[in-house]
């Protein structure tokens, strides 16, 4: 067991790459490269308010590793983005888009606010003036923002449109763009898509069949509800769901598409009438076969991960559980498919919209939930393998292959 001592999530991050390391026989010097992040920025994002005051934001953008490409990772706007976790979120980057095989670095960024209290016109200056303060690190073959936590495709539009304004049309900077803007088809479910993929690998393996399978789901908003109703489509049964005002619970199964309905009228799944009311940390510690955390970092932790119930926990989150819960729900036999592999959906869709847009051509959906299915089972496969021969666990196996492949690449490269 970890020790006691509160540790940040970017140290908790480098507990998973840190074993990696180690088994890897990495030297001293290549896992420190590896660790630190290459290119940190923080910038004052003044804008004015609705109210024709001036608020000043701070922004992040972090360049963790670049040595298998350009720099990618997602924006993230949350009252708790700082500097360690989009740290953090950034060197998941690097080790997620290594292991599922694309051809690109990790990165993060982020604005500290409240995008829930925040108009859209506020939220338009605050995108563009970030964009701005940042655009000498991004490009096409450079740095690739994308959606996250609190930001969507209308964030990626005005990221598009401000760095255009500076260089010209340039489609390919952003991921994650509506699709009359050259975003791709199926990248808004792609995250929630894949990690139903591995899901559907996992139950297989373990024998459970997914025609009413109980599934609970954190999180009702990109990922969380394309994962839900995927899900539904599957056979599966949902029981449990949540956003951030809360959930709720219905053994006998949460009719999907009314809900679906109920949150695009109310805002919100916690109000939905059929069934009951329960709250966050209750929801994570109902009996299920599925648990997939898909909202933020850290919510299942030493102290309620023994009261998990779940057989597996699908993070389709980044960094849901900390080392401290990964370790006890391993010693409860609990299986646990990493953040690095399930949600690696998005990126994936994020690198099909990349090279279409290096071509000015849109591929079908047939064609991009096939190859996402392809490189998402591949990718498992790998996984589970290296899991069983190591006999370690999916997440060790998942991070030895990831930052293998970088290790290597960075050697390759010559600057080590
Ligand atoms: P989102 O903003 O679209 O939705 C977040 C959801 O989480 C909302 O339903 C919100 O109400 C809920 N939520 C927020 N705070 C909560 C809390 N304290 N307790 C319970 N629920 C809470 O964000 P998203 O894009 O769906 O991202 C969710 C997670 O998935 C994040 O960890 C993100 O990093 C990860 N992720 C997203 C993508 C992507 O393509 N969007 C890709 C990979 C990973």
């Amino acid at each position: 067991m970890l020790g006691s001592k509160e540790i940040t999530v970017y140290e908790e991050v480098n507990v998973f790459f840190d074993r990696a390391a180690e088994r890897l026989g990495l030297e001293d010097g290549v896992r420190e490269m590896l660790r630190r992040p290459w290119r940190e920025l923080q910038v004052s994002v003044p804008i004015r308010t609705d109210e024709g005051d001036i608020k000043v934001y701070t922004g992040y953008r972090v360049q963790h590793n670049g040595a298998r490409g350009p720099y990618k990772g997602g924006v993230r706007y949350h009252p708790l983005a700082d500097q360690e976790e989009v740290r953090a979120l950034a060197s998941l980057m690097t080790w997620k888009n290594a292991l599922v095989d694309i051809p690109f670095g990790g990165a993060k960024g982020g604005i500290q606010c409240d995008p829930r209290t925040m108009s859209e016109g506020e939220l338009n200056r605050l995108t563009r003036r970030y964009t701005l303060q940042i655009e000498h690190l991004l490009g096409v073959n450079r740095d690739i923002p994308a959606p996250d936590l609190g930001t969507n495709s209308q964030t990626m539009a005005w990221m598009m449109d401000t760095y255009g304004q500076v260089h010209g049309y340039t489609p390919g900077v952003v991921t994650g763009k509506p699709v009359e803007l050259g975003g791709s088809v199926g990248r808004d479910s792609a995250t929630g898509r894949g990690a139903v993929y591995v899901l559907r690998e996992a139950a297989k393996d373990l024998g459970i069949s997914p025609d009413g399978a109980r599934i609970v789901v954190q999180g009702f908003g990109q990922v969380g509800s394309w994962t839900v109703r995927l899900l539904g489509e599957m056979g599966c049964k949902v029981i449990g769901v949540s956003d951030v005002d809360g959930g709720i619970y219905n053994p006998n199964g949460i009719d999907v598409n009314a809900l679906v309905q109920h949150k695009e009228s109310c805002r919100t799944v916690s109000t939905f009438p059929n069934g009951d009311r329960v709250t966050n940390e209750e929801l994570l510690e109902l009996d299920c076969e599925f648990l997939v955390p898909a909202a933020i970092d850290k919510v299942i932790h030493r102290d309620n991960a023994p009261k998990v119930r779940a057989r597996v926990v699908v993070e389709a989150a980044n960094h849901p559980l900390t080392p401290e819960a990964d370790e006890i729900l391993n010693a409860a036999g609990v299986t646990v498919i990493p953040d690095i592999l399930a949600n690696a959906g998005g990126v994936i869709v994020s690198y099909f919209e990349w090279t279409q847009n290096f071509y000015q051509h849109q591929w079908d959906m047939e064609r991009v939930n096939d190859e996402l299915n392809k490189i998402m089972t591949r990718a498992y496969i790998a996984v589970k393998e290296k899991a069983a021969s190591e006999r370690i666990t999916l997440r060790e196996a998942a991070f030895l292959i990831g930052v293998g492949r970088v290790a290597k690449v960075a050697k390759m490269r010559g600057f080590i």
